[in-house]
Order: C-alpha cells, then sequence, then structure tokens
C-alpha cells in the first residue's frame, strides 16, 4: 500500500438544478478514495461521529480502503450544505458544520506512516500539517484547499503549502490565494509560497498543470448529463494520485497521464449525485475514456505544400 489521504468523510445536503439529495456520502476524502482506488490500494484518514450511517461505512469497506486510521468520536459528523446555479461552474456553501472535525486529531499507525504518495485533501490545514508531522521517509506530498480555509486559516495554510510539492486547487482559489487575477502570475507566486507544481482545475474547462518551465493544459470531456459536481475535484485528484501511486513515477511525463485519469474519474464523479457514479463504474469504462481524451486531443501538424 503506498497512498495516504487525510480529508473530510461528510454528510452532504446538495441542491443543483437536477435535483437534491438529503446527507448524502460526501467529503473530500471519500471522493478521492471512492476515484483512488481503481488504481491503488489506500489508507484513509479521517474522522466521523456516532451519527455516521452503516451503510455507508459498508461502502468504504467494499473498496481496499484501509480503515485503520479513521476515528469514530462522539458527536456529530461534518456535514455541508451546498447549492449550484444554472451554470454548475457557480457553487454556493449555504452551511458547513464541523462538529467532530475541531475534536479530530489524526494518528497515522506505523505502516501508514511509510506510504510513498500523500494526499492532503480539503480539510484543516492544521491537521493538513499534523499529518506532514508524522510520514517518514520522502514521500510526494500533494495538497487540496478551498476558500473556507483561505479566508479563515491562511497563516496556517501558508505553513503548510511550504511542505508540500504540489498544489491541486481550482481557479478561483488560485487567484484567492495568490492575491493576483492572472493565472500564469497567479501560478508563479504560489509556487514561490511552497509547491514545485500546480494544478489548477478549471471546471468544465479542465485543468492547467505547472512544472518549472512547463505548462499542460488538459480540456475537460464535453459531457450532456451532470447532474451533480460535488466531489469533481476530489475525484479529480485521486484519479490523478492513483494513477501516481500504482505507476510509482512521479515525472512530469507521468503526471500528464495521471491529470487525463483524473479528468477521466472527474467526468464519471459529475454524472449523478453524492457517489451513485462511481459506486457502479468499472476499469473498463474508466480505460474506454482515457482512450476517448486521448483522441479528443490528438492532432498532427500537417505540412501543406507550398
Ligand atoms: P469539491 O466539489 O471537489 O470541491 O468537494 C466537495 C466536497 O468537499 C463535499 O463532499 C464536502 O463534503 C467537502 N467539503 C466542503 N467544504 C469543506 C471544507 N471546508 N473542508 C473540507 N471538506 C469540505
Amino acid at each position: 500500500m503506498s497512498l495516504t489521504v487525510i480529508g473530510t468523510v461528510a454528510l452532504d445536503t446538495v441542491e443543483t438544478p437536477f435535483g437534491k439529495i438529503e446527507e448524502g456520502l460526501g467529503g473530500s476524502a471519500t471522493h478521492f478514495s471512492a476515484a483512488a482506488t481503481f488504481f491503488t490500494p489506500l489508507s484513509l484518514v479521517a474522522v466521523i461521529g456516532d451519527d455516521f450511517p452503516e451503510k455507508h461505512l459498508e461502502f468504504l469497506r467494499s473498496r481496499p480502503i484501509n480503515l485503520e486510521c479513521l476515528q469514530r468520536l462522539p458527536g456529530r459528523s461534518f456535514r455541508w450544505v451546498g447549492r449550484y446555479e444554472h451554470d454548475l461552474n457557480v457553487a454556493h456553501t449555504l452551511d458547513t458544520q464541523l462538529n467532530v472535525l475541531t475534536q479530530f486529531k489524526p494518528q497515522l499507525s506505523p505502516v501508514v506512516r511509510k506510504n510513498r504518495f500523500v494526499f492532503l485533501a480539503n480539510v484543516d490545514p492544521e491537521l493538513q500539517g499534523k499529518v506532514i508531522d508524522q510520514v517518514e521517509g520522502e514521500p510526494l506530498i500533494a495538497m487540496d484547499t478551498m476558500n473556507f480555509w483561505i479566508t479563515s486559516a491562511k497563516p496556517a495554510l501558508l505553513k503548510t503549502l511550504k511542505r508540500v510539492h504540489m498544489l491541486v486547487t481550482n481557479e478561483a482559489e488560485a487567484r484567492l490565494l495568490a492575491e493576483e487575477p492572472n493565472l500564469l502570475k497567479a501560478s508563479r507566486i504560489i509556487r514561490r509560497m511552497g509547491p514545485q507544481t500546480l494544478i489548477i482545475k478549471r471546471g468544465e474547462y479542465g485543468a492547467l498543470a505547472f512544472q518549472e518551465n512547463e505548462i499542460f493544459h488538459a480540456p475537460a470531456l464535453p459531457l450532456e448529463d451532470i447532474q451533480d459536481p460535488t466531489g469533481a475535484g476530489d475525484s479529480f485528484a485521486g484519479g490523478m494520485m492513483g494513477y501516481l501511486a500504482q505507476t510509482g513515477d512521479a515525472s512530469f511525463a507521468n503526471l500528464k497521464k495521471g491529470i487525463i485519469y483524473g479528468s477521466v474519474l472527474a467526468s464519471f464523479n459529475v454524472e449523478k449525485f453524492s457517489l451513485e457514479r462511481l459506486k457502479v463504474l468499472t476499469r473498463e469504462e474508466i480505460e474506454v475514456r482515457y482512450r476517448q481524451f486521448c483522441r479528443m486531443t490528438h492532432f498532427e501538424n500537417v505540412a501543406h505544400a507550398a
């Protein structure tokens, strides 16, 4: 086992123009894990309350997920309430209830400390830092964050950012973090904060990766049926990190493939509410869509006769 994720395991109430779900299974670490386990087993570091439904735990147990670092504390589970507009790129957080997350002290077991790939999914940056304190060797550490933490916990976030190799964040959050509207300039500002590699997720417009002087631009697959964008970013990160951990290769060339696998997983995740699509997804469907991505982006520079 070589991949660790810390993040939220949540009960999400989400409304989109296509329907509503009350207290469905969600959370940054949950979407990440559901996507990453198509490629590799992983260890989940998270907290749930004593109200967390057994059926959701059964789903986590049904995947190759090491749950020894999943703590169950007395109290209510983390809850998030969100609404998306007709333009699904526009999301509103209506409520964030941290609940047991405020009591959580992540504890990595001796085996989990040795994992070579670590993803700090969206969660309190103090907790992300506590995971880095416990890792052994020199794992590749990537992290995500969101406006909630950029505005409420920026000093802690900047401290954590200094200690990671890669940041995966969305376009608006990159601008907010860098305090710079231009993405190219923002990418340089953010990489000066710590991470050598920056991946900016741009919703239905795809993703951009920056490393040294390299830039890679991956499209998103044009989709006809999108029901719920929640967790698109986390399943993107899960597909990408799962692929990197499976192949054990963190070169920029392999990262590009990982980004396409991440885009594939995100494209499935948004087709249904909560984890419903990823629950029934097959590895074969992933490969078919990966090839579709390759065809969609391939072109040849045809020479024309003068
Ligand atoms: P995404 O749509 O990929 O940005 O992630 C949405 C998921 O993140 C939802 O399932 C939420 O439960 C979870 N989430 C929302 N707000 C937070 C927060 N402040 N910290 C950690 N996880 C959150």
